[in-house]
């Protein structure tokens, strides 16, 4: 696609844990397939926010997460498309 101006594995997305709801936006934006849906493991869980405790309970602990990051180009479309404004792209 037109906008993806890097190789792959350059940029890579970062998903903020206290700000993902699961809602799957990027899942199904990213051109690359980056994103999966999953349930975050409880050993990931502590240090997180109260209310993405309150989140976690309420969603089952959905939250989507970057397990292709490698094949990132880059293109911004997760980081628009993300309702909770969870995903910024950080060079790797
Ligand atoms: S920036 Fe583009 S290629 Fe990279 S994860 Fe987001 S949607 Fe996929």
């Amino acid at each position: 696609m037109s906008n993806c101006l890097q190789t792959p594995g350059v940029v890579k997305p970062v998903i903020d844990r206290d700000r993902c709801d699961g809602k799957a936006d990027c899942v199904d934006v990213c051109p690359y397939n980056v994103f999966e849906l999953g349930i975050m493991p409880p050993e990931q869980r502590t240090g997180l926010g109260f209310m993405t405790h309150v989140r976690g309970a309420l969603n089952g602990w959905k939250q989507s997460f970057a397990v292709r990051a490698e094949a990132c180009r880059a293109c911004g479309l997760c980081v628009s498309a993300c309702p909770e404004k969870a995903i910024r792209l950080q060079r790797d």
